[in-house]
Protein backbone atom coordinates (compact mmCIF):
# COMPACT_ATOMS: atom_id res chain seq x y z
CA UNK A 1 0.00 0.00 0.00
CA UNK A 2 0.89 3.80 0.23
CA UNK A 3 1.11 6.13 2.93
CA UNK A 4 1.32 10.04 2.22
CA UNK A 5 4.35 9.89 4.55
CA UNK A 6 6.27 12.84 1.86
CA UNK A 7 3.40 14.73 2.15
CA UNK A 8 4.96 17.65 1.13
CA UNK A 9 2.11 20.27 -1.36
CA UNK A 10 4.97 22.29 -1.90
CA UNK A 11 6.77 19.95 -4.01
CA UNK A 12 4.21 18.97 -6.36
CA UNK A 13 2.49 20.30 -9.04
CA UNK A 14 -0.18 22.38 -8.46
CA UNK A 15 -3.83 20.05 -8.83
CA UNK A 16 -1.96 17.61 -10.21
CA UNK A 17 -4.41 14.82 -9.74
CA UNK A 18 -6.59 16.64 -11.88
CA UNK A 19 -4.55 17.48 -14.40
CA UNK A 20 -2.52 13.91 -15.28
CA UNK A 21 -3.82 10.22 -15.71
CA UNK A 22 -2.52 8.39 -12.85
CA UNK A 23 0.04 6.51 -15.36
CA UNK A 24 1.44 10.19 -16.15
CA UNK A 25 1.87 10.43 -12.32
CA UNK A 26 5.52 11.00 -10.63
CA UNK A 27 6.46 8.76 -7.73
CA UNK A 28 5.97 11.96 -5.00
CA UNK A 29 2.32 12.58 -6.86
CA UNK A 30 1.54 9.06 -6.61
CA UNK A 31 2.33 9.07 -2.79
CA UNK A 32 1.07 12.34 -2.05
CA UNK A 33 -2.32 10.80 -3.50
CA UNK A 34 -2.24 9.10 -0.22
CA UNK A 35 -4.72 10.30 1.86
CA UNK A 36 -3.66 9.00 5.43
CA UNK A 37 -6.78 7.10 6.20
CA UNK A 38 -5.13 3.81 6.95
CA UNK A 39 -8.04 1.41 6.04
CA UNK A 40 -5.97 -0.45 3.66
CA UNK A 41 -3.75 -1.87 6.27
CA UNK A 42 -7.07 -3.39 8.19
CA UNK A 43 -7.67 -7.15 8.06
CA UNK A 44 -10.86 -7.87 5.77
CA UNK A 45 -13.77 -10.44 5.33
CA UNK A 46 -14.66 -11.31 2.90
CA UNK A 47 -18.43 -13.11 1.84
CA UNK A 48 -17.80 -15.82 -0.08
CA UNK A 49 -21.72 -15.28 -1.34
CA UNK A 50 -22.31 -11.73 -1.57
CA UNK A 51 -18.72 -11.53 -2.52
CA UNK A 52 -19.68 -8.70 0.17
CA UNK A 53 -16.11 -7.16 1.77
CA UNK A 54 -16.40 -6.20 5.61
CA UNK A 55 -13.15 -4.25 7.14
CA UNK A 56 -12.43 -5.11 10.60
CA UNK A 57 -10.53 -3.25 13.17
CA UNK A 58 -7.92 -5.34 13.16
CA UNK A 59 -5.00 -4.18 11.93
CA UNK A 60 -1.89 -5.39 10.34
CA UNK A 61 1.04 -5.88 12.70
CA UNK A 62 2.89 -2.77 11.81
CA UNK A 63 0.14 -0.31 11.67
CA UNK A 64 0.25 2.75 14.29
CA UNK A 65 -2.84 3.36 15.72
CA UNK A 66 -1.94 6.72 16.91
CA UNK A 67 -0.07 7.88 13.82
CA UNK A 68 -2.38 5.80 11.49
CA UNK A 69 0.72 5.08 9.07
CA UNK A 70 2.45 1.93 8.35
CA UNK A 71 5.48 2.07 11.23
CA UNK A 72 7.99 0.90 8.61
CA UNK A 73 6.28 2.11 5.62
CA UNK A 74 10.00 2.31 3.29
CA UNK A 75 10.83 -1.39 4.74
CA UNK A 76 7.87 -2.98 5.30
CA UNK A 77 8.13 -6.06 2.57
CA UNK A 78 10.88 -7.17 4.71
CA UNK A 79 8.37 -7.67 7.70
CA UNK A 80 4.99 -8.04 5.45
CA UNK A 81 5.90 -9.59 1.91
CA UNK A 82 2.21 -9.62 1.21
CA UNK A 83 1.60 -5.86 1.63
CA UNK A 84 0.03 -4.69 -1.62
CA UNK A 85 1.99 -2.34 -3.52
CA UNK A 86 -1.02 -0.38 -5.09
CA UNK A 87 0.05 0.93 -8.94
CA UNK A 88 -2.22 2.04 -11.96
CA UNK A 89 -2.06 -1.38 -13.19
CA UNK A 90 -3.15 -2.86 -9.97
CA UNK A 91 -6.06 -0.92 -9.33
CA UNK A 92 -8.98 -2.54 -11.11
CA UNK A 93 -8.02 -5.71 -9.30
CA UNK A 94 -8.09 -4.53 -5.89
CA UNK A 95 -10.76 -1.85 -6.67
CA UNK A 96 -13.70 -4.52 -5.11
CA UNK A 97 -11.92 -3.82 -1.53
CA UNK A 98 -10.59 -0.69 -1.53
CA UNK A 99 -12.41 1.39 0.41
CA UNK A 100 -14.92 4.17 -1.08
CA UNK A 101 -13.03 7.08 0.34
CA UNK A 102 -10.04 5.97 -1.70
CA UNK A 103 -8.04 8.73 -3.94
CA UNK A 104 -6.44 6.12 -6.09
CA UNK A 105 -10.07 4.52 -6.06
CA UNK A 106 -11.78 7.44 -6.79
CA UNK A 107 -9.50 8.98 -9.35
CA UNK A 108 -9.37 5.66 -11.14
CA UNK A 109 -13.56 5.92 -10.96
CA UNK A 110 -13.05 9.25 -12.64
CA UNK A 111 -14.62 11.08 -9.85
CA UNK A 112 -13.08 14.13 -7.77
CA UNK A 113 -11.04 14.28 -4.48
CA UNK A 114 -13.13 15.02 -1.23
CA UNK A 115 -12.25 17.93 0.41
CA UNK A 116 -10.82 16.62 3.27
CA UNK A 117 -8.32 15.19 1.13
CA UNK A 118 -4.95 16.34 2.21
CA UNK A 119 -4.01 17.56 -1.60
CA UNK A 120 -7.17 19.83 -0.65
CA UNK A 121 -7.28 21.16 2.79
CA UNK A 122 -3.54 21.36 2.82
CA UNK A 123 -3.15 19.68 6.18
CA UNK A 124 -2.60 15.87 6.80
CA UNK A 125 -4.94 15.76 9.68
CA UNK A 126 -7.74 16.84 7.54
CA UNK A 127 -8.78 13.12 7.12
CA UNK A 128 -8.79 12.35 10.90
CA UNK A 129 -10.69 15.43 11.62
CA UNK A 130 -13.32 14.60 9.19
CA UNK A 131 -14.19 11.12 10.97
CA UNK A 132 -12.48 9.34 7.80
CA UNK A 133 -9.83 8.03 9.26
CA UNK A 134 -9.04 5.11 11.38
CA UNK A 135 -6.29 6.45 13.81
CA UNK A 136 -6.86 5.45 17.37
CA UNK A 137 -9.51 3.12 16.31
CA UNK A 138 -7.52 -0.46 15.37
CA UNK A 139 -6.66 -3.15 17.04
CA UNK A 140 -3.20 -5.36 16.07
CA UNK A 141 -3.63 -8.44 14.22
CA UNK A 142 -1.04 -9.65 16.63
CA UNK A 143 -3.28 -9.78 19.41
CA UNK A 144 -6.40 -11.18 17.86
CA UNK A 145 -6.49 -14.51 16.81
CA UNK A 146 -7.78 -14.75 13.24
CA UNK A 147 -10.96 -17.00 14.09
CA UNK A 148 -12.00 -14.03 16.11
CA UNK A 149 -11.51 -11.28 13.30
CA UNK A 150 -15.28 -11.69 12.66
CA UNK A 151 -16.16 -9.76 16.32
CA UNK A 152 -14.55 -6.83 15.46
CA UNK A 153 -16.29 -6.01 11.84
CA UNK A 154 -16.21 -1.86 10.65
CA UNK A 155 -18.58 -1.59 8.20
CA UNK A 156 -19.18 -3.64 4.77
CA UNK A 157 -17.29 -2.01 1.99
S1 LIG B 1 -7.17 3.30 1.48
FE1 LIG B 1 -6.19 4.49 -0.13
S2 LIG B 1 -6.08 6.57 0.65
FE2 LIG B 1 -6.48 5.23 2.42
S3 LIG B 1 -4.45 4.74 3.26
FE3 LIG B 1 -4.96 3.14 1.78
S4 LIG B 1 -4.06 3.80 -0.18
FE4 LIG B 1 -4.13 5.58 1.20
S1 LIG C 1 2.90 -3.37 5.94
FE1 LIG C 1 0.95 -3.35 7.01
S2 LIG C 1 0.84 -1.36 8.01
FE2 LIG C 1 2.46 -1.25 6.46
S3 LIG C 1 1.45 -0.40 4.63
FE3 LIG C 1 1.38 -2.65 4.47
S4 LIG C 1 -0.60 -3.25 5.37
FE4 LIG C 1 -0.17 -1.13 6.04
Amino acid sequence: MTQSDRFEQGGLAPNFWTRKSLAEMSVDEWEALCDGCGKCCLNKIEDEDSGKVFLTRVACRLFDSDTCRCSQYNIRHKFVPECISLTPNSIPKHAYWLPKTCAYLLLWQEKPLFDWHPLISGSPQSVHQAGISIQGQTVSESDIDEDDWEDHLMEAQ
